[in-house]
Parts: structure tokens; C-alpha cells; sequence
């Protein structure tokens, strides 16, 4: 399913099999999350994709060919493919543990073709092997929507009490990491969303209700995963002292003033980008013991934009994932 131009409905296609190159890693797809992320580049919001683009970067796919002096996996071998894709290892970011926000990064399905697709090319350094207790549509979830999320969670640090505005296919995830760890849940919905407040709460949320309502106490931190600015000072509103809030999207409509008593007593606003290898074998490793259970809605391949829509509108509960 290729992106022509930004505004634009994907377009099924066929193209020629690509082949590996030095370091990749050739995969026939067998499942790949959606992630919002999608949408912001199909709606134009993120700027600079490559097109024509094969659009997707939570890949779950087995290894079908390897390029030169690419020997991590051996074929058969199932493997995911996260957002990031390459990084060039040199730059003051990467050669300080901070690959995620490396100058000259490359994102699956954004400057790389990705997994809306039967095949893919990978650089096999930056796959994971996938836990085998996951099938090919519930393990893609964890690819971005799973790890990003995890990345969110440890910036947001030790909160006990925490708010997640957004319940979706990411917050599902890391509503379970969380309450395995021990923290208190809060989840916000949109107004009226009662079907998803009891899907929070059936996931071990103490506490869901509407973005509009201040939850029953203060939090100690909160991620906010739904892509609206006003968001970020309502979940400032309803933090305590020391309280981080972090936004866990990679684009916003903005932020409206707020005063700055809202942010006093050393409450802080941040954001989370993309991730490091360590955070996907981490997150990869803790997944399986919590156990992370994905709720995913399938779609043929061919029905990418129904999906990308459905999740537009939140028609489904958890992760739409693409079955070639
Ligand atoms: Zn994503
Ligand atoms: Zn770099």
C-alpha cells in the first residue's frame, strides 16, 4: 500500500520484490501494527517523508534472505522492525547513548519503505527478535505502540499515581507495564467514551473518566498519548508537586497558554522521541513476564485505509494491525 502524496488515500500496488542490501535483512511481512504516527504522515502534519512511500513501522516478519555481512539471522527467523531504522553511530547523540535522537536518523515507513506490504527490507542491527509466546498481529503492537510507550513511562519516572490521557492502542499497553510495576492508573477518554473507560479499567485502571474531569487525586505524573495541545495543561491541572508530564506523540496541535502556577512546584512538561535499541530490548524482555496482553483488530493489507480511518475515529478498542 504506497502514499503518493500527503492528503491522498494509500494505493494498492504491485512492486517488484525488493533485495537486500550490505547489512539487511530481506522479510516476508506477516503483520504490521498502525500506529497514529501513520496518520500524521498520510495527513501531511510531518513533513518530509519519502515518496512514494510504503508506509509502517511496527514489522512483524520472517527472515526470507540476508544481504552481505548480514549473518544476525538466521531465515525462518521471526523478527520485528520498530520506527527506528538506522542511525548513522556517530553523531554527539549517538556516541552518547541517545540514539533516538540521532542527527541523521532514519524511520521506518517515513524515510525507509516500512511494512504495509507482503515484503520488507530491514537493517538487521536495528530488528528484535520477537518473544515466542506472541502470535505474528498481537507482538506488532508492542513494536511502537509497546516500546515508545515504555520509553514514555521510565521519563515520566517513578510516579505511583499516573494519568494516561489517550487510551489507546499504546496506552493499553502500558496501562498492564504499569500496574505490574506496582503504579496506580488513571485513564482519560474522550468525553462519553464509556466503552473505553471500561476497557481501562478492565486492564487495571483504578480510576477512568472523561479528559474534562479532574481525576479523584493528584498524580504524580501522566503521559499524555492523544494528539491535542489543551491536553498537556489539563494534565498539568491535575498533577501534584514534582509531577512530570510527558507527551508521548511525535506531532500536537498546539499548546495553549497556561499560567505558570500550573507549572510551580517543579512540575515539568516533556516529550518523548522515537527510541533506543536498548529501550525495544528492554521493553521486549519485560513484555512476556507482565504478561502484555494485545487487543488487536486484524485487516487484510488491502484494507489499510479503512484501518488508518477506523483509527481516526476510534472505531476499535487496543491496536489495528495489517495481515498481508
Ligand atoms: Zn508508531
Ligand atoms: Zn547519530
Amino acid at each position: 500500500m504506497v502514499l503518493e502524496r500527503a492528503g491522498e488515500p494509500l494505493r494498492l500496488a504491485d512492486l517488484r520484490d525488493p533485495v537486500p542490501g550490505p547489512g539487511q535483512v530481506l522479510l516476508a511481512v506477516r503483520a504490521c501494527g498502525v500506529c497514529r504516527t501513520d496518520l500524521h504522515i498520510l495527513d501531511g502534519e510531518l513533513s518530509e517523508p519519502k515518496l512514494p512511500l510504503v508506509p509502517g513501522h511496527q514489522i512483524v516478519g520472517t527472515v526470507l534472505g540476508a544481504g552481505e555481512r548480514a549473518e544476525r539471522f538466521a531465515e525462518g527467523q521471526r523478527v520485528g522492525v520498530p520506527w527506528l531504522g538506522w542511525t548513522d553511530g556517530d553523531c554527539r547523540y549517538c556516541a552518547s547513548g541517545r540514539e533516538n535522537l540521532c542527527d541523521n536518523a532514519r524511520f521506518s515507513g517515513y524515510d525507509l519503505d516500512g511494512g504495509y506490504a507482503e515484503r520488507a527490507l530491514a537493517d538487521e542491527r536495528f530488528c528484535f527478535p520477537i518473544p515466542a509466546d506472541y502470535p505474528d498481529t498481537e507482538a506488532a503492537p508492542l513494536l511502537c505502540a509497546g516500546l515508545i510507550g515504555y520509553r514514555a513511562l521510565r521519563l515520566v519516572g517513578e510516579a505511583e499515581r499516573i494519568g494516561f490521557y489517550g487510551f489507546g492502542s499504546s496506552a493499553h499497553i502500558l496501562c498492564q507495564v504499569a500496574v505490574h510495576e506496582g503504579r496506580r492508573v488513571f485513564a482519560f477518554t474522550r468525553p462519553g467514551d464509556e466503552e473505553g473507560q471500561a476497557f481501562a479499567r478492565s486492564l487495571g485502571a483504578e480510576w477512568a473518566g472523561s479528559s474534562e474531569e479532574r481525576p479523584p487525586e493528584q498524580l504524580d505524573g501522566a503521559i499524555v498519548f492523544a494528539a491535542a495541545g489543551p491536553l498537556m495543561p489539563a494534565a498539568l491541572r491535575a498533577t501534584a508537586k514534582g509531577a512530570r508530564v510527558i507527551s508521548a506523540g511525535i506531532h500536537m496541535s498546539d499548546i495553549p497558554s497556561f499560567p505558570y502556577e500550573i507549572l510551580w512546584g517543579e512540575r515539568s512538561l516533556g516529550s518523548v522521541a522515537n527510541l533506543t535499541r536498548r529501550d525495544g530490548e528492554e521493553f521486549l524482555a519485560l513484555a512476556p513476564q507482565v504478561p502484555v496482553r494485545t487487543e488487536v483488530t486484524p485487516y487484510p493489507l488491502e484494507e489499510a485505509n479503512e484501518a488508518l480511518e477506523d483509527l481516526r475515529n476510534g472505531r476499535f478498542r487496543g491496536a489495528a494491525v495489517l495481515v498481508p
